[in-house]
């Protein structure tokens, strides 16, 4: 019994490991889609919409001057340089600004409009004169709450008498004082303690609570109890609003739990296909082969910009190094990095300031460069089991159809397994990879 008692304090202990390091992962990759991001996600899908009251008539508007905004609003809008609604915002920016509120539940990728949408919001709904908090904002992590408060500061310039401040820890207020600024944006936790333990706020006079990055949230644990008991603090009339990147089932649960009678929007990703992009394979016996291929492949093609992909740190380290000796500019993205330190890089190479990017796995999830043209997997992408990552694989090759651009991709084998990975690649995506001759290249160009 002990053993098994061990076992279990074992397997819970590494199992709680492994959550705070996915959730790490999620926050981390959030914030680096963020710091890239300085545009929005063009999309040509429609949202999906359920109204709580599918009688009412569904409102989308294609201006910002349709939605009636505060005038020091809409000069911050236009400030940030938005012309008119995106997708997302067109459905759901009526249904927030509607009288009475309503509640929403909205999921659309990351880089759609979300977070301006309900800045948006909680900016229309506060009463500046009122010297308490309304509006509430939970995000997952410190740095994921700046970033949202750095929208609110720009969205709110032109009306200084909103104030902000954050609920997070480290931000120590004295015991017994009320807050005077109308949003309060933070981290779970601490918003719990100043609504309950300490009662810095009010949630009683709470109008507007958002939770953003649910899906992020929801692999931190603790975080999902915490939003639970932020929520029934608040006003039956408090307007709930959820957003989410992705929307599992789990996700789906506590949203539910987190709105009641919402508005649901969905836009879907755009999908990614192969169907524009020449794939190729070249056979090595050793990373020092598949750099020879890879020098041969750069002699006989003009390759304007290159993504290269490692399995681990060491041999994209490596292999930075060894192109760097060739004379190539390279950027490195590497797993030790600040998040802030791998946005940096990934800007600069987006800016076309290095030619190439080489780079592990995990570190280039999620980065679309459109102007990429060329892929290479110096090492296939695997799962931990060993099995082909289908999905990483499109990810990094696949475009979507949109940019239609034609895109060439270079899979790097070196060993019986890496053949077999390729080959049920090819099979999964019933696409044909071609072998390359690296000594002979006239046929790719
Ligand atoms: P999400 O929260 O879905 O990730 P954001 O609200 O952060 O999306 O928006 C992504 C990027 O697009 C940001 O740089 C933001 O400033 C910009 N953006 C948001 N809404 C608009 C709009 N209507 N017009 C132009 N740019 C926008």
């Amino acid at each position: 019994n002990t053993n098994i008692l061990e076992w279990l304090v074992v397997s819970c202990v590494v199992r709680g490991f492994a959550t705070s390091l996915v959730s790490e992962d999620k926050a981390a990759q959030s914030l680096l889609n963020k710091l890239i991001r300085n545009n929005l996600v063009n999309t040509t899908n429609q949202v999906e919409v359920l109204q709580k009251d599918p009688n009412s008539p569904l409102y989308s508007v294609k201006s910002f001057e349709e939605l009636r905004l505060k005038p020091q609003l809409l000069q911050g809008v236009y400030g940030m340089g938005f012309n008119r609604p995106s997708k997302i915002q067109e459905t759901a920016l009526p249904m927030m600004l509607a009288e009475p509120p309503q509640n929403l539940i909205a999921q659309s990728q990351s880089g759609t409009g979300k977070t301006a949408a309900f800045v948006l919001a909680m900016l229309s709904h506060v009463d500046p004169n009122n010297k308490y908090p309304q509006c509430l904002c939970v995000s997952p992590t410190y740095e994921l709450a700046l970033q949202t408060g750095k929208v609110i500061e720009q969205m709110g310039k032109h009306y200084p008498e909103v104030q902000l401040v954050y609920a997070i820890r480290g931000n120590k207020l004295q015991r017994g004082m009320k807050l005077q600024e109308q949003i309060v944006i933070g981290t779970p936790g601490t918003m719990l303690d100043w609504c309950g333990k300490f009662k810095f706020i009010d949630p009683k006079k709470v109008k507007v609570f958002v939770l953003d990055e649910a899906d992020v949230m929801i692999a931190t644990q603790g975080h999902q109890d915490q939003s639970i008991r932020i929520q029934r603090m608040l006003p039956k009339n408090c307007q709930m609003l959820l957003f989410s990147a992705t929307f599992e089932e789990s996700v789906w649960n506590f949203a539910q739990r987190i709105v009641p009678d919402p508005n649901i929007i969905k836009l879907k990703r755009e999908e990614e296909t192969l169907d524009t992009i020449k794939q190729y394979y070249v056979l090595c016996n050793c990373k020092e082969e598949k750099f020879q291929a890879l020098c041969n492949i750069y002699g006989a093609i003009t390759i304007a910009q290159a993504m290269i992909f490692c399995h681990t740190r060491k041999t994209a380290g490596w292999l930075a190094g060894e192109l760097s000796r060739e004379g190539h500019q390279v950027a490195l993205l590497s797993g030790e990095m600040q998040v802030e330190q791998r946005a940096a890089v990934i800007e600069r190479f987006r800016d076309g300031k290095e030619k190439v990017l080489v780079t592990t796995n995990v570190c280039a999830r999620g980065i679309d460069v459109e102007q990429v043209s060329v892929v290479i997997n110096f090492d296939l992408p695997v799962d931990k089991d060993g099995n082909p990552d289908n999905e990483t694989y499109l990810h990094r090759i696949g475009r979507t159809g949109r940019f239609g651009k034609r895109g060439l991709a270079i899979n790097m084998v070196d060993s019986k397994m890496s053949m077999n990975i390729l080959n049920r690649i090819q099979e999964h995506f019933n696409k044909k990879i071609e072998k390359l001759d690296t000594d002979d290249l006239d046929e790719i160009e």
